[in-house]
């Protein structure tokens, strides 16, 4: 089902992020947390395509087996690098065939020790590029990302906003923020996104910390800011994982109830394929919050 019409239908919607797993092992701790999330019947999953144009194929494998095999709502990830406008529209051609309906269309991150990123040879510089070549072909409802701090390598809000509305109007449908810890955030950039005409879904992305050094890792991949309470807990804590992990959970879960409260379209957990602390802090929502909403949704 295409993700547009799961709008229709619901004010809502609670999906959950994978990559594809790297080896045999790390493919049986996958199907484990698929089984998990299965009893939460997610709206939708989405598989990510690798950073640098890696793990291509398994992108389209594990799409493959989570639509037709497991039955969910699955949205494939695709981004411009290492991709023509010809290997563009047949992958495009492919995953419809495969009866992908949804996909996430990104310009992905420049190679490792390159700050800049070049289009591939007869390919594609920017996301909106992408967006408006596969929605000019194809009839995909088509998402896209949205960086409720700005994208690092932005100049500034305005012209982050700018380019997100060239985006929009290219074809996105709906959108799913980067991961972000401080919902103030979501609030005020919601705001500017509708000042500047985006009217689309813009689904705020949550991931629970469950451990210390993804701190810093978090910040280097997307220039997030950390609330200064959450931040010295954090710190306090540090060398006691099981603490970190529940201070990371009981955060994820304080931001979606204050997200949904406030009018948040659904969530989108990206789990890093280790489902547990997304499946504690959804189930963990009141039902309230889960179905519809008493206010108007943002
Ligand atoms: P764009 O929208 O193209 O923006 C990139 C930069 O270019 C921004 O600074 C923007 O302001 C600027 N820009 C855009 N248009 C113009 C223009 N016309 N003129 C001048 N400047 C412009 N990466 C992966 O490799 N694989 C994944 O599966 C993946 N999944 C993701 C899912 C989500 C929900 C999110 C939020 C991110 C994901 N990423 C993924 C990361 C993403 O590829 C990076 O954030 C990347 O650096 C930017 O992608 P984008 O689609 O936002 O790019």
């Amino acid at each position: 089902m295409k993700i547009t019409e799961i709008f229709s239908a619901s004010d809502r919607t609670f999906s959950f992020e994978f990559f594809p797993p790297k080896d045999e092992i790390s493919a049986v701790d996958f199907g484990i947390n698929v089984g998990q999330l299965l009893k939460l019947d997610p709206s939708f999953v989405s598989v990510t395509y690798g950073a640098g144009g890696s793990s291509q194929e398994r992108t389209f494998t594990l799409v493959d087996y989570l639509q037709n095999k497991i039955g969910l709502n699955t949205m494939a990830h695709y981004t411009c690098v290492g991709s023509s406008r010809d290997k563009i529209a047949a992958d495009m051609q492919y995953l419809h065939q495969i009866g992908i309906e949804n996909l996430m269309l990104l310009r992905g991150d420049p190679p490792k020790g390159s700050e800049v990123f070049r289009a591939p040879v007869n390919g594609f510089r920017y996301a909106s590029d992408l967006i408006a070549f596969v929605s000019n072909q194809f009839t995909f409802s088509i998402g896209a990302a949205a960086n409720p701090e700005m994208h690092p390598e932005s100049p500034d809000m305005k012209t982050y906003l700018k380019n997100l509305k060239v985006k929009y109007d290219a074809g996105a449908h709906f959108m799913v923020t980067q991961l972000f810890f401080n919902n103030q955030a979501y609030f005020n950039f919601m705001e500017q996104a509708r000042q500047n005409g985006i009217t689309c879904r813009i689904i705020p992305g949550i991931i629970p910390i469950t451990a210390y050094k993804q701190i810093q890792r978090f910040v280097d991949m997307t220039a997030t800011s950390f609330p200064p309470d959450l931040l010295e807990k954090l710190e306090t804590y540090r060398d006691d994982a099981d603490k970190v992990y529940q201070i990371g959970v009981d955060h994820a879960i304080k931001q979606c109830i204050d997200l949904l409260e406030k009018g948040a379209p659904g969530i989108h957990f990206y789990t890093l394929n280790k489902s547990r602390a997304a499946v504690e802090v959804f189930e963990s929502l009141p039902s309230k919050v889960r179905t519809r909403a008493n206010i108007s949704i943002l």
